[in-house]
């Protein structure tokens, strides 16, 4: 395959995206991208284009601000109709957002092959949105590149193997991102500085089941105060957790800061404390620059982590976060243990692609 198309929309596909859109360029297959437009501030969108250097996309589809079957149904139709001009050898997408879902439904109706980038992670939790896209995804995906043994076990057992597809470990390429870009995060990013950081612990919050549950939304909050009054919580705030607290009229005492860039993110990895998140790339990202991490969620795709006792999944309950805030901050690992690749898996995909 030699002429690919790649969909993407939101802030976690722009960094999964800009390992393999390099690695497209090093081995000659071209690619062109369509935004979907599900993300679309330029802190949430823009500034990942600009500091890594990912290709301009072709199509900008401007979907954003509507409900899940409104953004799916109109991403579905947008991209058919760039399919059906452009007629692609074979459809990229990543993760498992409304635009991954449109990306591949789009293509498969048109006979057009898909490839999954993060195929078989599960939650086993069918009221996330993202679980629900997910699996459809990889049922109609005929390359399946999974970051993980265990997302190759869960598409096993769920009866892959009985199907014409083809499912490949390649590994995370967030950890490619994370080595990569972490020189120049050095060499460019002020924010450690700027905002006077020494001893604080990162945070974010923007899971729709945390989000739009004001229970678990405030018991986060109560949570994180309490850690605040140990050591300085610092929270880049996505913007649909900051207009949801804002209608609630909720004032947290630690330190909320806009959604930052991708180099300023690495920077703050690199020196908080530990991390506390309900993010799914998060969750390795802390991993990847060895710290810590609480999993405010009831479950984790990333089992592995849980598993080597990088990462704790305490739910919203703010004693539980406390107990294992207090358990991390005493705690040393060794983080140098091969979990996703150590960095070859967009080069793995790649190689993939390209003999399909
Ligand atoms: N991220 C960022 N700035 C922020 C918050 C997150 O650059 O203010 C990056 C983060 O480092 C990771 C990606 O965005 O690479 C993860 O996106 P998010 O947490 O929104 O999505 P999820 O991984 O939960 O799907």
């Amino acid at each position: 395959m030699r002429n690919i198309l790649t969909v993407i929309g939101a802030r976690p596909q722009f960094v999964k995206a800009a390992t393999l859109s390099r690695q497209f360029t090093l081995c000659g297959i071209k690619e062109q991208i369509i935004h979907t437009g599900q993300h679309f501030d330029s802190n949430m969108s823009d500034v990942f284009f600009e500091e890594m250097a990912i290709p301009k996309p072709a199509y900008h589809l401007d979907i954003n601000g509507v409900t899940h079957g409104a953004m799916t149904g109109r991403m579905l139709e947008g991209i058919e109709h760039i399919l059906l001009k452009d007629k692609p050898e074979g459809v990229l997408v990543y993760g498992d957002t409304n635009s991954t879902l449109a990306g591949a439904l789009a293509a498969v109706k048109l006979n057009i092959p898909v490839i999954h980038v993060e195929a078989g992670l599960r939650s086993f939790n069918m009221a996330m949105p993202e679980e629900i896209n997910r699996i459809l995804t990889d049922r109609i995906s005929n390359l399946l590149l999974c970051p993980t043994d265990t997302a190759v076990q869960n598409l096993k057992r769920e009866g892959f193997d009985a199907y014409p597809v083809q499912i490949v470990k390649n590994g995370d390429v967030m950890q490619d991102a994370a080595l990569y870009y972490a020189q120049k995060a050095q060499e460019k990013s002020r924010i450690i500085s700027q905002l006077g950081l020494t001893d604080f612990v990162l945070a974010t919050i923007h899971r729709q089941e945390n989000t739009d549950d004001s229970v678990k939304l405030q018991e986060i909050i109560s949570g994180l105060n309490k850690i605040n009054k140990e050591v300085q919580v610092v929270v880049p705030l996505h913007p649909r957790t900051r207009n949801i607290l804002q209608q609630m009229n909720l004032q947290p005492a630690f330190t909320i800061i806009d959604p930052v860039g991708y180099f300023d993110m690495i920077m703050l990895l690199k020196h908080c404390k530990l991390v506390v998140t309900d993010s799914g790339g998060v969750q390795k990202e802390a991993f990847f620059f060895g710290k810590h991490c609480i999993t405010l969620r009831e479950q984790t795709e990333w089992v592995e982590l849980v598993q080597h006792g990088y990462n704790r999944i305490v739910g919203t309950n703010p004693n539980l976060l406390l107990d294992a805030f207090q358990f991390f901050s005493n705690r040393q690992s060794v983080f140098s243990v091969d979990l996703y690749g150590n960095g070859r898996a967009a080069e793995v995909a790649a190689k993939e692609i390209g003999k399909m």
